[in-house]
């Protein structure tokens, strides 16, 4: 039996009428880029997402990049961030000539330890990038509280964390803006590359299109150095087709994730493995189901796996502080322990919704028999 770790095959099964009509409709009105299909994804985004503006763009990466271009970052400044993330996170602060700090992680939770943000917060630091990783959000309440009692600026990487909550809160709707991902192996995915930006404020979301835009307004004339952010109007229609069906998806997420749980346990008991850790008060939309594997068996298990063709994939081997293109800002091997730990151990496992019963069974009698023999 195969168990790839993402297919969309059902998904697009199951909706495939409606996306060829949605695609059809785009042709039809030869309105490619940006327009009204992007301008009605947006408004449904930002009822989801539970914030007044949310405008859509090419990428998570562009994304990220954009808020941070709004917010004015640039040489000299500091952002600090989470050693343990996509690389993009770090990436669209250096392209902009500031200087990611990174914070070590919680190793229960994979997202940064919010004990140690405050040490790291020096004359130099514009913004806080947490990370919403694997779709469990970090703790807004006192994130929010930490960005305003030094006052700076709060930036949501959210690209694995749509409709994630804390406290009642989503993700993308507490920082000044907030950036979300529609890469096909995200909990919602397109037929490409897309991304969305949130946010609050009303000036900060001006900013956001003018530069999503090459900072043009009106046409051709150029206030602002910008890019060309913008989001496909084919993406948002296939996306917009998807949006509705995301809490069903994501509800099976988590039903996997709780079978998981509970059919693992007692490897876990025995510290045989780690399974990830769910914080009371937040609501966890599973874009990943990562556990640890502690001893240097991960990657025989993965072998072990794939033998029985379970498709995993280990998200992410290399901590940020320690990537090679980021060696001049100094870092270290044992600078950020539990990050460097983290990707020796991890392993994600297939958590889609559309996991059918049996390819459960075998992911996890895969796993069992592992360890068993
Ligand atoms: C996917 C992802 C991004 C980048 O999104 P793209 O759409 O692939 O550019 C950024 N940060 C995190 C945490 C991600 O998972």
């Amino acid at each position: 039996m195969k168990v790839p770790l993402l297919d969309l095959g059902p998904q697009h099964r199951t909706l495939r009428q409606e996306i060829l009509q949605a695609v059809e409709e785009v042709l039809d009105s030869q309105h490619f880029i940006l327009g009204p299909v992007v301008e009605r994804f947006e408004a449904a985004c930002a009822a989801y997402c539970q914030v007044p503006h949310a405008l859509g763009v090419s990428s998570g990466t562009d994304a990220l990049l954009l808020a941070l271009m709004a917010l004015g970052v640039g040489p000299g400044d500091e952002v600090i961030t989470s050693a343990f993330s996509f690389f993009a996170t770090a990436g669209s602060v250096a392209r902009l000539g500031a200087r990611p700090v990174f914070v070590d992680i919680d190793p229960e939770t994979f997202l940064w330890d919010l004990n140690q943000v405050e040490a790291r917060i020096g004359p130099r630091t514009r913004a806080l990038l947490p990370v919403h990783l694997f779709g469990q959000c970090v703790d807004l309440d006192r994130l929010e509280g930490l960005a305003r009692r030094h006052g700076l600026a709060l930036v949501e990487d959210a690209a694995q964390a749509l409709g994630a909550e804390w406290q009642g809160r989503r993700a993308g709707s507490v920082g000044e803006v907030g950036c979300f991902s529609f890469f096909p192996s995200k909990n919602l995915g397109g037929a490409g590359d897309g991304g969305l930006v949130t946010t609050g404020h009303p000036d900060l979301a001006d900013r956001m299109a003018r530069l999503r835009n090459h900072g043009a307004r009106p046409k051709y004339f150029h206030d602002l150095v910008g890019g060309n952010f913008r989001l496909d109007a084919l993406q948002a229609a296939i996306l917009a087709v998807k949006l509705p069906h995301l809490d069903r998806w994501t509800a099976r997420r988590q039903q996997n994730a709780a079978f998981y749980q509970e059919s693992l346990q007692d490897l876990e008991h025995e510290g045989l493995l780690r399974l990830p850790a769910v914080r009371a008060g937040g609501r966890h939309i599973f874009n990943q189901y990562t556990i640890r594997v502690p001893e240097g068996r991960r990657d025989a298990l993965r072998r072990h796996l794939a033998e029985r063709e379970v498709g995993t994939e280990v998200y992410y081997p290399c901590p940020l502080h320690l990537q090679r293109c980021f060696a001049d800002l100094g870092y270290r091997e044992g600078d950020l322990p539990e990050a460097e730990k983290a990707s020796r151990e991890v392993l994600s496992i297939p958590v889609h919704p559309d996991l059918a019963p049996d390819q459960r069974d075998h992911v996890v009698a895969s796993i069992r028999s592992f360890f068993r023999s």
